[in-house]
């Protein structure tokens, strides 16, 4: 199948003391083998949620409470459901087919370990015919792959800088080709010009392996550059879902398009940043309507009764009622 992950009716909820709090509403998105699928979101709009319950990060008290995540491996067999997926099998599935990279670089390394000997464990752990000298040498390759030059597999990860060991996470993700790679702000710890790096690594190596990217960031400018498309997410929900060249051209959602005036492109000066007045609803108390009808500008009385669902739109999709009205944003 062209689909490598097909997400259909996704719903996480953080259970507590009162009433649970959904912090993900019927998510669905599918990505194409070797896409790179960007989500957006202000912090507390659900993105971090979803990918960590979409891999299976998750931990108490969220849950998991409808929908499926199917994974399509690339060798014709069964899609499996992650959500559903013992953990046994998920283990199978990490690093060979399903890889991620968070936030924090330094999590992702072992402190006491020569960052090639890293290489080395997670080539011959997923290849146990592989002999110890290939696996050193395609370790230093992956790390050239990203800028590291070779001498530097003998170094452990404290004497490396925070770029390097980012860049280093990256190429031990793709150590084993997976064929999906989740990355939440692998980039947020580094300067803008490293940031660039890497993205720019992200692309080659795409180019070269063929797998497939669900990025997650608050950076709405950085998506610009990297994806294909965009999802927007906004109070638990993708409320538009487009190219990045529509997202950056003709935004749909008001708030798709507040958000694209927030953050000026990589590659422009950077000048005023606009914003966005006002802040993101509380999901313990969720207005019945449109959930961003409090900072909209072009709020209508019905925006605040009924809630906006995703709807395609010339092979896009938003939520917002303008575009029942006809009416352009
Ligand atoms: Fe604004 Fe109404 Fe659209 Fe919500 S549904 S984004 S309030 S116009
Ligand atoms: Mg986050």
């Amino acid at each position: 199948s062209d689909t490598v992950l097909d997400v259909d009716g996704l719903c996480v909820e953080y259970a507590g003391a009162g009433e649970p709090v959904r912090a993900c509403t019927d998510v669905t998105f599918a990505l194409r083998r070797g896409e790179i699928l960007g989500i957006v979101g202000e912090s507390g709009s659900g993105k971090s949620t979803l990918i960590t319950a979409l891999t299976r990060l998750q931990r108490p008290p969220a849950v998991t409470t409808a929908g499926r995540v199917l994974f399509h491996p690339q060798d014709g067999e069964e899609p499996v459901d992650l959500v559903r997926l013992t953990p046994r099998k998920l283990r199978a599935l990490r690093w060979t087919s399903l890889s991620i990279v968070l936030q924090s670089a330094m999590d992702a390394l072992n402190p006491v370990m020569r960052l090639g000997a890293q290489f080395v464990d997670a080539l011959r752990e997923h290849d146990r015919s592989m002999s110890h000298t290939a696996a050193w040498e395609e370790a230093r390759r992956l790390l050239g792959l990203v800028g590291i030059s070779a001498d530097r597999a003998r170094s452990y990860p404290h004497e490396l800088s925070g770029g390097m060991r980012q860049r280093a996470t990256i190429a031990l993700a793709l150590a084993c080709r997976p064929e999906l790679v989740v990355m939440d702000e692998p980039t947020t710890a580094v300067d803008v010009v490293m940031q660039r790096q890497i993205l720019a690594q992200v692309l080659r190596l795409r180019r070269e392996f063929g797998f497939a990217v669900v990025f997650v960031t608050h950076d709405l400018s950085l998506l610009l550059e990297l994806a294909d498309r965009i999802a927007v997410m906004y109070a638990g929900r993708i409320v538009e879902l487009a190219s990045a060249t529509d997202v950056y051209r003709t935004p749909m959602h008001p708030y798709t398009r507040g958000l694209r005036d927030s953050f000026p492109p990589l590659h422009a000066p950077v000048t005023r940043l606009e914003g966005i007045p006002g802040s993101p609803p509380d999901l313990r108390a969720l207005p019945s309507g449109c959930p961003f009808a409090d900072r909209c500008p072009a709020v209508m009385e019905r925006c605040r009764t009924e809630l906006p669902l995703l709807e395609p739109h010339g092979g896009r999709s938003v939520a917002c009622h303008l575009h029942d009205e006809g009416i352009r944003p």
